[in-house]
């Protein structure tokens, strides 16, 4: 085939992501158990967090006014963190803790390792400021302000400030379904042992990985035999069940290839053959109404297609919306010389040699050899039509960004 037919990677996000309107199914589930999942409205402030001045340190709360000339301030009361103080007594200090209220009048805290103490009373540095140790009411979230919008990832660090919203239950998105069909009459689950010609299935429980990392909903797993009606079979009862099916292999020109003849005959194949290296015979249409996205066989071709197609869309249709992935520009300590008309994903890892970062790559590139993917903590990014010499800046998407 020409070089002119296979798709460009941005081409391809735009016909998938246009396609990919978030789920109209919420629910409301406990924020202790809302991580991963995308909010499904925006979280206003009902009132300031924290809810009152307080105190920043362990020390003494008093009245700047009240500190010339060296005074001593007697200790009129104790304010442990829980505790609704009184008023100050003007002229005097009182013990506080962190955490605790700032009594009214107060408008200072010093801490106690600042504060001489004497039997009538404390001394505090005559240079204390006004505010001084006091964390001011609202200064987290201040009531009537957004809080969170729709579309957020529920990271632990949200899950906690859902919490001091005052909320125990959350509104987020339902879980997102996707049934994995892996295709090949070679395939062999692992546990049994092999007979001559076949293999161990290796993409199932990559998908099934990838797809845990994104909190998915697996709701179909199965493997499918290279035959036509077998195929149209499974993916049929796949669509039933699914917001997506995700396939492995049978996308290629071959005539055991029989996903992406299905989609065409049988459903619509809307995309494939994308220019991207590993990952050109990608698939990407509908069965049934339901969206299928046929990745290749290969091991490692199923893991760069899943994370660069695969993953942008299963976000937007899980309702998240995520900032960009934008990756990191670093030196590459490797060249590239030969160039390609297709983008290419080297499983590479980000190191420190002599104390800079660089980008390495890992010496078999081959689309098979998925211990490049383990040694790799990234994916190199070669521009189409380029060579790359040492030193150059590359492109490199760290897994942790691509899946975070
Ligand atoms: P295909 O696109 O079906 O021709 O597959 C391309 C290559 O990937 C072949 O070498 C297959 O044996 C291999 N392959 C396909 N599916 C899997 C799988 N689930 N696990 C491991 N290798 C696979
Ligand atoms: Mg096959």
């Amino acid at each position: 085939m020409m070089a002119s037919e296979l798709v460009p990677l941005e081409q391809a996000l735009d016909h998938i992501l246009s396609n990919a309107l978030p789920m109209d199914e919420t629910e409301v589930v406990l924020v202790t158990e809302s991580l991963g999942r995308a909010l499904a409205s925006d979280l206003e402030v009902p009132a300031d967090v924290p809810p009152a001045d307080n105190s920043s340190v362990d020390g003494y709360a008093l009245r700047c006014e009240d500190l010339g000339g060296g005074a001593i301030l007697p200790v009129s009361a104790r304010i442990p963190a829980g505790q609704a103080p009184a008023p100050l007594k003007p002229g005097t200090a009182v013990r506080i803790f962190t955490g605790a209220s700032i009594p009214e009048g107060a408008d200072a805290v010093v801490m106690q390792e600042d504060v001489k103490i004497t039997p009538e009373g404390i001394r505090a540095p005559s240079e204390t400021t006004l505010g001084q140790n006091i964390r001011r009411q609202g200064q987290d979230l201040a009531a009537g302000t957004l809080a969170l919008a729709r579309g957020v990832l529920i990271r632990p660090q949200e899950m906690g400030l859902i919490a001091s919203l005052g909320l125990d239950r959350v509104p987020v998105y339902r879980r997102f379904r996707v049934a994995v069909l892996t295709t090949g009459d070679e395939l062999v689950e692992p546990g049994q042992p092999l007979k001559p010609g076949q293999i161990h299935n290796t993409n199932a429980p990559t998908l099934r990985g990838l797809l845990a990392q994104m909190n998915c909903d697996l709701v179909m797993c199965e493997t499918v035999r290279d035959i036509r009606s077998a195929t149209s079979d499974a993916l049929k009862a796949a669509s039933e069940l699914a917001d997506l099916i995700v396939t492995s292999g049978g996308v290629s020109v071959g005539e055991e290839d029989h996903i992406r003849t299905v989609l065409e005959s049988e459903g619509e194949l809307t995309l494939w053959r994308l220019a991207i290296k590993p990952g050109k015979p990608l698939a990407f249409g509908k069965l049934n109404g339901t969206p299928l996205l046929g990745l290749p066989g290969n091991p490692a071709s199923v893991l760069v297609t899943f994370l660069m197609v695969g993953v942008p869309y299963i976000r937007r249709r899980q309702g998240l919306v995520n900032a960009p992935v934008i990756g990191e520009r670093l030196p590459a300590a490797f060249s590239v010389d030969r160039p390609s008309i297709r983008r290419e994903f080297m499983r590479a890892r980000k190191e420190q040699v002599n104390g800079q970062y660089v980008v390495t790559i890992y010496p078999n590139q081959s689309s098979g050899v998925l211990s490049s993917a383990c040694w790799a903590n990234g994916l190199a990014v070669i521009p189409e039509h380029s060579t790359v010499a040492p030193g150059e800046s590359i492109t490199f998407y760290g897994f942790h960004e691509l899946t975070g």
